[in-house]
């Protein structure tokens, strides 16, 4: 049979080499990938909707006459001239707005004609309405044919039309129904759920044919979606677990873990570990005393005690006479972690070094000298730990705080930082939870730990929702707490991704603030300030010098003020749930009582509103990422690893759950020796050669 994948889309009558180009972009350079190039849904044109039933966001054909045709003109506005038309097909009245048009066009839809429009219904002040629809102008009489097949809507690019990938798809269909298409899976597991061939599941998602098809397939049930599905879901686990395979095959060095150092650790610590902290500690030691590469993932919710476990970790590398980079998203989580690592460390005589983006010139060449020549046991920083200028003496073990910040670009550059032949050994701390069906696909190239207990003795942060309109009385009790000594965060959040607006935002409410309560010392934190500057206010805070700190999410992550009890959050309603419940694990770190005030506009609406209850109801970050899940789609939640790394194509990870089990099952399969032909082919049609997937790392 025809290897499709052999054959360049040029080959196709009518792909020169602009259109080529432009294919190339989607990722589709061969004949196969363009099997592949799926529709994202289908248009109905093959029968015509009265408009009496038409429901606002409905994409529909409608049938009717023209009432009015007529010019009007907006106020503002760089084209004024509006046409309008007014459609009755006695179900109902339609609004048509075109704001690009020709004498020619206007000509044609003039009062009287029957036409025929197909394009999205939206209800605007109380009138259904259609702006730009496609159309055509019918005879009444005798109206054209409607089509057959539903109109398959692909994804594009720019200065690709629809109906020119339309035809060279169908140009594509017919050679398929000449030449045929080998099978990628086993028959065996085919018909198991009677699931069609993939020439067949091609032919029918590239063109349904009859009702009972496109029912299932809007569905998303339809059989032969639930087959590239489940092979998607397979592709991206089977990539990860050969990825993990490759790393596995490396060395890392092999470290003899004793208790000498981590019993002075401990003794000096002043609290106990919980039970969950010495669980994860004992998997990582586990893991560090071969010589294959540890790539493990600890999570555990905010407050539940990371650092410690990191430091744990390090500590028999070190003893070994390796480095150790522990990486940290922002500045003042890094300066928080060197604190901390420096007290905990010194004490053992182990060098600690700190190394920031501020860092420059001779202070900056003295820090890199000390990591080149090993002086520098334990480094901690930001992303400038992977600048070239960065040598490491002996890198054996490289921590990366709070994973979701950062991209797997960083990620490689660090472990590029490694010695000749010596695979570091990897620990990726975070605090967002990873529900056990998203690991499955997502995560399947990690070992998981989870820090599943709080320290004892913390207490639920208890959360309110407050509208804008009760500002005055929640500053009035500002002020009373922090003169009875409580400590308080103010929280700035803005739609916008832009850090400049929202340091701006911050600083706004700093000064009314300040005016608004005077006697009380305010600080401001955002994310534009010198790290030192960003350091100075936290101590500021930390020492309770200020009692009111003003900041940006900037704080979000990492900020340990224990006798901080209050948090308020400006307009939540912009954050995701899991973000939310990060920041407010930054209060209810002591034995106070605690409070999280969520500040909102009077309007709330009602689904904006469903989602902050679940804040208020839960303290568990697995119930409240779970949620945010299905409120906001994983991509959303997970961050950069499902929106960097691991889009999907066809799969949903919420909606598509109950495949997930099929999917394993099936990347089980397809791994046992034997299959490897079978295994490249699901990678290339799903996969391609992304590379993330193809390097080591
Ligand atoms: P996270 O998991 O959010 O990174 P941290 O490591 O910052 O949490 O720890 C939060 C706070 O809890 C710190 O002040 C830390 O010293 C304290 N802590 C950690 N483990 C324990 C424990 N077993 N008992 C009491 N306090 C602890
Ligand atoms: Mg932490």
């Amino acid at each position: 049979m025809n290897d499709w994948s052999r054959e360049d889309v040029s080959t196709l009558k009518g792909v020169g080499p602009r259109l080529r180009e432009k294919l190339a972009r989607l990722g589709v350079q061969n004949k196969q990938q363009l099997l592949f190039h799926l529709p994202l849904r289908y248009e109905d044109r093959t029968r015509i909707t009265p408009i009496g039933s038409l429901q606002p966001g409905q994409r529909a054909l409608i049938q009717a006459d023209i009432l009015q045709s007529g010019i009007s003109f907006r106020r503002q506005g760089r084209s004024r001239r509006l046409l309008l038309l007014k459609l009755s097909d006695g179900t109902g009245f339609l609004t048509l707005r075109f704001f690009h048009f020709n004498a020619a066009q206007q000509a044609r839809l003039k009062r009287g004609s029957c036409i025929r429009c197909f394009g999205e219904a939206r209800f605007v002040m109380g009138a259904l309405e259609m702006v730009h629809p496609e159309y055509e102008i019918v005879d009444a009489d005798a109206p054209p044919p409607l089509h057959e097949n539903l109109t398959p809507v692909y994804p594009t690019t720019e200065g690709l039309h629809q109906i020119g990938l339309r035809k060279i798809m169908q140009q594509l269909l017919q050679q398929l129904s000449h030449q045929g298409l080998n099978e990628t899976l086993p028959v065996d597991w085919l018909k198991q759920d009677d699931f069609p061939s993939v020439e067949q599941a091609l032919k029918i998602l590239h063109n349904p044919q009859n009702q009972q098809d496109v029912q299932q397939i809007q569905a998303f049930k339809h059989p032969a979606q639930r087959r590239f599905i489940i092979e998607e879901l397979s592709a991206h686990r089977i990539s990860l677990l050969l990825r993990r395979k490759r790393i596995s095959s490396l060395q890392s060095p092999c470290i003899d873990v004793d208790d000498s150092l981590t019993g002075i650790l401990l003794d000096n610590l002043g609290f106990k570990l919980t039970a969950a902290q010495q669980r994860v500690v004992a998997e990582i030691h586990q893991d560090l005393r071969t010589a294959q590469p540890m790539m493990r993932l600890v999570q555990g919710d905010v407050g539940s005690g990371k650092t410690v476990v990191a430091a744990l970790a390090v500590l028999p590398v070190l003893q070994a006479g390796y480095q150790c980079a522990l990486m940290a998203p922002t500045e003042i989580l890094a300066e928080q972690h060197y604190k901390n690592f420096k007290s905990w460390f010194e004490a053992l005589g182990l060098g600690v070094v700190n190394l920031m983006g501020a860092d420059k010139g001779k202070k900056r060449q003295l820090k890199e000298q000390q990591i080149a020549s090993g002086q520098a046991q334990m480094i901690i920083g930001t992303h400038a730990l992977f600048q070239a200028s960065v040598h490491f003496n002996a890198l054996g073990l490289i921590i990366i705080d709070e994973q979701h910040r950062f991209g797997v670009e960083q990620r490689k550059a660090l472990q590029g930082k490694a010695m000749k032949n010596m695979m570091p050994h990897q620990l990726i701390m975070t605090a967002t939870p990873i529900p056990r069906t998203l690991a499955m696909s997502v995560y399947a190239d990690l070992d998981y730990s989870q820090i599943d207990e709080l320290p004892p003795g913390r207490s639920p942060v208890k959360t309110s929702i407050i509208a804008q309109s009760q500002r005055g009385k929640l500053i009035e009790s500002v002020r009373k707490a922090c003169s009875e000594g409580q400590q308080v965060y103010w929280v700035c959040t803005l739609i916008e991704e832009s850090e400049a607006l929202q340091c701006e935002a911050a600083e706004v409410t700093y000064e009314t603030l300040r005016q608004q309560l005077p006697g009380i010392n305010i600080g401001l934190v955002h994310g534009r300030m010198k790290a030192v500057e960003k350091d100075q206010k936290i101590q500021l805070f930390k020492s309770a010098q200020t009692q009111l700190l003003v900041a940006t999410t900037v704080i979000e992550v990492g900020v340990d003020v224990p006798n901080a009890s209050i948090m308020i959050i400006e307009n939540p309603e912009r954050l995701g749930l899991s973000q939310i419940h990060q920041l407010r694990g930054r209060v209810g770190r002591g034995n106070k009582e605690s409070f999280c005030l969520l500040l909102v506009k009077n309007d709330l609406s009602r689904q904006v509103a469903n989602r902050l209850e679940v804040i208020r109801n839960h303290q568990d970050g697995f119930v409240i990422a779970e949620k945010d899940l299905e409120l906001r789609g994983a991509g959303e939640v997970l961050g950069t690893r499902q929106t960097g790394e691991a889009s999907f194509r066809m799969a949903d990870l919420v909606r598509d759950k109950p495949l997930f089990a099929d999917a394993e099952k099936l990347s089980e399969l397809l791994m046992q020796p034997g299959l490897e032909k079978q295994c490249e082919q699901l990678l290339a049609n799903w996969i391609g050669n992304r590379s993330e997937y193809s390097d080591v790392g």
